[in-house]
């Protein structure tokens, strides 16, 4: 299997460009298919990307009664931060909460502390940021999706001798029942622990909120193969409707954080 950034360029849709256009169309057609340079970077996207990278750093240096280094983790996590924060041309914008550096990194410490408390080292680790690829098939038709589904799975491990993907996540709120129900993400994590031979595999989220006193929320995510079918679906629906040149403005509280809305004339 290539690997995330190989498999990213060439031609593919992913989970984030499937929810980009169900949540705004012209957001979507500024991101992915004129490519307009954002005005900024959401302060939760540098976060979220020091986080897994911490998180698979600690999953690979630790083991069944063992830990990597907390100071080291902690490390990796702050350094993250502020190369994210400070490695890119495009400014970052701080959220309220946190208006500078400083803020952000104690505020992820907090968190990863919490995460080391409570997450268990798995039994076993198979990989970290795990690359699949998927050619979509059309549940009725039999047609094929004319770009494959590209994604990586946060980790695919082994817990009571059974293979489970875990699924990493931040954010300032805990997954609602909806989210835990309906996400793409975890459809797609099943079939691509599947295509890459572990049949079976259950998909857990593990969230650690980002509050003053956060907390992780585990879930163990269930789909079947009817969700499936409608992630299939809505690729072609999203397929369809973006050749038909349908990239319709969704005003709406998502335009406050847009990095395109001076372009979209918000
Ligand atoms: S400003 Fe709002 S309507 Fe315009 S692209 Fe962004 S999210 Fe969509």
């Amino acid at each position: 299997m290539l690997t995330l950034a190989a498999l990213r360029e060439k031609p593919h849709t992913s989970i984030s460009a499937l929810r980009c256009y169900q949540s705004c169309p012209k957001k979507h057609y500024f991101t992915y298919i004129e490519r307009a340079a954002p005005a900024f970077r959401p302060l939760a996207l540098v976060l979220g990307s020091a986080w897994h990278a911490t998180i698979a750093e600690h999953l690979l240096r630790s083991g069944q009664g063992h830990h990597a280094p907390v100071e080291e983790v902690r490390d990796h996590l702050r350094d993250g931060i502020v190369r994210g924060v400070e490695g890119d041309a495009v400014p970052v914008l701080f959220e309220e909460e946190e208006q500078d550096i400083s803020a952000v990194v104690d505020a992820a410490m907090d968190m990863l502390d919490v995460f080391l408390a409570k997450v268990p080292i798995p039994e076993r680790v198979h990989g970290v940021e795990v690359p699949f690829s998927l050619e979509l098939v059309h549940p009725a038709t039999g047609e094929i999706h004319p770009v494959p589904l590209v994604g990586a799975m946060d980790a695919v491990v082994d817990e009571g001798g059974h293979p489970i993907v875990l699924e990493f996540k931040t954010g300032k709120r805990r997954w609602t029942a909806d989210q835990i129900d309906y996400d793409l993400q975890p459809t797609a994590y099943m079939m691509g622990a599947r295509a890459l031979g572990h049949d079976g595999a259950g998909v857990k989220l593990v969230l650690t909120t980002k509050a003053k006193k956060p907390d992780v929320q585990v879930e163990h995510l269930v789909r079947y193969r009817r969700d499936e079918h409608e992630l299939v679906e809505t690729a072609f629906a999203v397929a369809r409707a973006v050749k038909a040149g349908v990239d319709y403005p969704n005003r709406g509280w998502q335009c406050r954080t847009c990095p395109y809305a001076q372009a979209c004339g918000s």
